[in-house]
């Protein structure tokens, strides 16, 4: 991989791993959108990284602009997020005790919230499943309102209409999901859509789920006002509302889209950035209702891992980093890269769209508007396959779906950037040739 284009596409050892694990790991992947479905071609096996560069088994390197989906917003094995991991791991793995590090992260992700208390887990998904099991406890009702899209990680009742690797594969659900029937879908950023919810469904409603920004249909934020809207409405009727933050958190400004934007909810769920490429997450909201989680209250909800010592030193190192400084880079990075797409979108006379949420963003196959999943469907998924490939082999690694953001990290470099600069208009030109 350089600037001057020449291929970094060795995929010998990457496809003998991806065999192996064809073998034995179910399409040889841990998690679905990996395994390169939506761009075709091989998986890279990724050995190692470092700031804002991977390096895959065949020795290619890339300039990353997925960042593990979102959690290493200071790159790759930052020394000091490094060196916070092997201390805590000298010290010992885990204990199934209550620890200092836990206390310390908790502190930090309060302090930086406002929300009175918070819980650890170790997923997203655990953070939204409990968010919604302490939602409907806290209201007595059972159906729940999400946004087509949307995806809050695979707990059943939230994968209908879900984005991601749902939405990539194309599964507009799973089988083996229950209790969808309690969920209401709506179509993103359409206030009178929930309103006709409510009204159809009075005092039945336990809460609304919204991504804070979405980022899983690609990215497309709320229509101003839009969460606020949401909120009056559920709050008229009794009902709470839950800000999905798992990838806005901490990300977008240094709380997340609720600090970025003013928009508040009942409860909070956050993920990625405040595990710093380990696996933490964590719900929280105000006392009143977090007090209802066991063992203060009756609702219950544990794990062997929660809150374990070295994903807590991961994630609060990491935030001891997220600054005003790295935010402000983080946002000149974007709108940077925003801008370079867009020249060499537009000189290669690809329809596109580039779309933000804070320093968030994702650029869409289409000339059309994009406020919601129906408009993110009239990508050219072709151009973004054609586009994709053409920048992995110049070393830039995007994501490998058209749906996903691209994040950038505060590890970015001018040479990362000139790489980039020089891909671009290659890769448009590649898309150009396939666009409808
Ligand atoms: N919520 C949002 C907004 C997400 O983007 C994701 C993952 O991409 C999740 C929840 C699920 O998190 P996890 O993959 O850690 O389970």
């Amino acid at each position: 991989a350089d600037s001057s284009g020449a291929p970094n596409s060795r995929t010998e050892n990457s496809r003998e791993l991806f065999e192996r694990a064809s073998r034995i790991v179910p399409g040889g992947v841990n998690s679905p959108v990996r395994a390169f479905r939506s761009v075709g071609g091989t998986p890279r096996f990724m050995v190692s990284g470092a700031g804002c560069r991977m390096t895959d088994a065949d020795g290619n390197t890339y300039v990353d602009l997925v960042c593990s989906w979102g959690p290493l917003i200071v790159g790759h094995a930052h020394p000091h997020v490094i060196d916070a991991v092997g201390r805590a791991a000298a010290k010992g793995t885990s204990f199934g005790t209550p620890t200092p590090g836990e206390v310390a992260l908790a502190e930090e992700l309060t302090a930086r919230t406002g929300v009175d208390k918070i819980r650890l887990v170790n997923s997203g998904t655990e953070a939204t499943m409990s968010a919604l099991r302490l939602a409907r406890a806290a209201t007595g009702r059972t159906k729940i309102v999400k946004f087509a899209g949307c995806y809050h990680g695979h707990v059943d009742p939230l994968l209908a209409s879900a984005g991601s690797g749902v939405l990539t594969l194309a599964l507009p659900d799973s089988p083996g999901v229950v209790g969808t029937d309690e969920t209401i879908v709506l179509p993103y950023n359409d206030v009178d859509a929930v309103k006709r919810a409510f009204a159809e469904n009075p005092g039945q409603i336990a809460c609304v789920i919204t991504e804070a920004a979405a980022g899983n249909m690609g990215v497309v934020a709320p229509r101003d006002g839009f969460n606020r809207e949401l909120a009056a409405i559920a709050h008229a009727d009794g009902a709470l509302v839950i800000l999905d933050e798992v990838m806005t958190g901490f990300r977008v400004s240094k709380n997340g889209w609720s600090g970025y934007s003013g928009d508040t909810a009942d409860l909070y769920t956050y993920g990625k950035v405040m595990g710093g490429g380990l696996p933490a997450a964590a719900f929280g909201g105000r006392d009143e209702l977090m007090s209802r989680m066991a063992p203060e209250g009756p609702v219950y909800q544990a794990g062997t891992l929660s809150g374990n010592p070295l994903a807590c030193a991961a994630g609060l190192a990491t935030l001891e980093l997220c600054t005003d400084e790295l935010y402000a880079k983080l946002d000149a990075t974007s709108v940077t890269l925003q801008g370079l797409a867009t020249k060499a979108l537009a000189e290669a006379g690809v329809p596109h769209r580039v779309s933000t949420a804070g320093n968030m963003f994702s650029v869409f196959f289409t000339d059309a508007d994009v406020p919601n999943l129906e408009a993110a469907q009239t990508q050219d998924a072709a151009a973004y396959r054609a586009f994709f490939h053409a920048m992995l082999d110049r070393g830039v690694y995007l994501p490998p779906s058209a749906y996903e953001a691209w994040f950038v990290s505060g590890a970015l470099d001018d040479d990362a950037l000139g790489l980039i600069a020089d891909a671009l208009p290659h890769a448009a030109r590649a898309a150009a040739k396939v666009a409808k």
